[in-house]
């Protein structure tokens, strides 16, 4: 595996080689932002599974296969001549800070929030409670999440939070298993989904209707599912438009989305009950206390909540028990910390200014930058992370324009990535393997007569699918 060629520099320069560590759509937004705004620029893309796309794979749910397509997209950024997919290789792990450094011209770092967020609540971790993050990676299929985990006996479930997540989780969980016949799920997902027990699920939100982090896209399609039946509780008065909304407590009237949250949150509470067999209630002004059980989950211990100054909620001191066998809490992800990379532990993000990775006397560190959850937070759809990427890469190449002096410059004494991963052993995932995976899941699809693709569940049937054999470079 020799650098990937590179054209030269118009004044004769020589190129600028990068390294991207993360393919979820940040880093290759990132990688397409790089490659679109300078000729001279030569990406490598490491990621540290065997497979590329981040949430689009692993994160977007299957029934919403239009958001999946972004996957076409993002694909024709990795067949540019001048990017090249490197699997395998975790960042702290086969590949280190220092070993990029010393032989690319810029790192951007693109590694996302990993981890979910926890509520500090005793029995949180009681079997049957799991962060829907878990729940979510195991519908898609991820290879670190054991295809057995969730077995769907529950006949009610709670998710707690009032975000697009838990949207995603209370509809897979509500709409009929059949539906999820033609969409990409493994095997044994669309298996338990089929045996799924769940009769109610529980959307459960600390604050009210206009101050919920739902899209309207999103809120709408939940009250579309067949045979599910939707409620809601709110307060009088809380579904107009008058209603205190957001962070800042103004009216909510002016704020598009939460005014389209709100009219279908009003004409779910208008609705009849049609009986169905499964139902969702979303229910607001809750905050959960305790998770009960004695072994695994039986109930949910929750207290009524009231606004406190705009944007808060307080407990009222009320509390009632929700009886419930699954919870899922689906507070909002946070970024882990990168080996020898600058963090902000209380937001969970790389601290930077416009990308520029800052150290602790808010000085840019040379040579190393920042996208995507890991810049800005855990917010925003995947569209956001392109204007981000475009942001990043700016500062990157106005620190390498002809005149400024570049204040990182790769070890001339460095062997290239290729030859140092070699020495210890490793030899990355190519492009051409990540396809053998790919082909074996569109095989799948074809033998099962299931849609267009079935992904492959475990590190074993991604192995062999790819071929990869660790270790032997060539
Ligand atoms: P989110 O939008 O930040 O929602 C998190 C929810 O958890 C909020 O309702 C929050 O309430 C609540 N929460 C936080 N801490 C809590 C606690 N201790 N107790 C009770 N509730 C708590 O996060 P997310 O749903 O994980 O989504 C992350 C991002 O991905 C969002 O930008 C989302 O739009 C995006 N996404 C988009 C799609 C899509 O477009 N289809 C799908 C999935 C995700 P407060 O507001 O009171 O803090």
């Amino acid at each position: 595996m020799t650098a990937l060629p590179c054209p030269p520099r118009a004044q004769g320069a020589p190129c600028l080689r990068v390294a991207v560590v993360g393919s979820g759509p940040a880093g290759l937004y990132t990688a397409e932002a790089l490659v679109q705004q300078a000729a001279y620029v030569a990406v490598d893309v490491l990621e540290r599974l065997p497979t590329p796309y981040g949430l689009v794979r692993y994160g977007v749910a299957p029934d919403h296969p239009s958001i999946r397509s972004i996957a076409d997209y993002l694909r024709r950024v990795l067949e540019h001549p001048r990017v090249r997919f490197l699997g395998g290789l975790r960042l702290g792990g086969e590949v280190t800070r220092e070993m990029l450094l010393s032989c690319y011209d810029a790192v951007v770092y693109a590694t996302g929030a990993a981890r979910d967020r926890t509520l500090g609540v005793p029995g949180e971790d009681l079997p049957g409670s799991a962060a829907a993050a878990d729940f979510v990676r195991w519908y898609c299929g991820h290879p670190d999440v054991d295809p057995a985990m969730f077995g769907l006996g529950a006949r009610a479930v709670a998710v707690i939070g009032a975000g697009n997540v838990a949207l995603d989780v209370a509809r897979v969980l509500a709409r009929p298993a059949a539906d999820f016949g033609a969409t990409d799920v493994p095997e044994p997902v669309l298996a338990a989904l089929a045996a799924s027990r769940v009769e109610e699920v529980h959307v459960i939100s600390r604050r009210g209707p206009a101050q919920a982090r739902f899209t309207t896209r999103e809120l709408r399609e939940l009250g579309e599912l067949p045979g599910v039946d939707v409620t809601v509780e709110a307060a009088r008065g809380e579904l107009d438009g008058d209603a205190p909304a957001g962070d800042a407590g103004g009216p909510a009237a002016p704020d598009r989305r939460v005014r389209g949250n709100l009219a279908v949150l009003a004409d779910w509470a208008g609705r009849e009950r049609r009986g169905g067999p499964r139902r969702v209630s979303v229910r607001f002004w809750r905050r959960p206390v305790e998770i009960l059980g004695t072994g695994r989950v039986s109930a949910l211990r929750l207290e009524r909540t009231v606004p406190a100054e705009p944007g808060r909620a307080v407990g009222t001191g009320v509390y009632e028990v929700l009886p419930v066998q699954l919870v899922l809490r689906s507070v909002g992800y946070r970024s882990v910390p990168l080996a020898g990379v600058p963090f902000d532990a209380r937001r969970a993000v790389v601290p930077n200014a416009e990308g520029r990775v800052l150290d602790a006397d808010g000085r840019p560190r040379p040579g190393e930058y920042v996208v995507g959850w890991l810049k800005r937070g855990p917010f925003g759809v995947i569209g956001t992370n392109r204007a981000d990427a475009a942001q990043t890469v700016r500062a990157l190449l106005a620190d390498r324009a002809p005149g400024a002096v570049p204040a990182h410059r790769p070890d001339p004494a460095a062997p290239p990535l290729a030859d140092q991963l070699a020495a210890r052993g490793v030899r990355p995932v190519t492009y051409a393997e990540w396809l053998g995976i790919d082909e074996s899941e569109h095989r799948s699809a074809a033998v099962l007569g299931r849609g267009d693709r079935v992904k492959l569940s475990g590190w074993e049937a991604l192995n062999t699918a790819s071929g990869h054999r660790p270790g032997a470079a060539r």
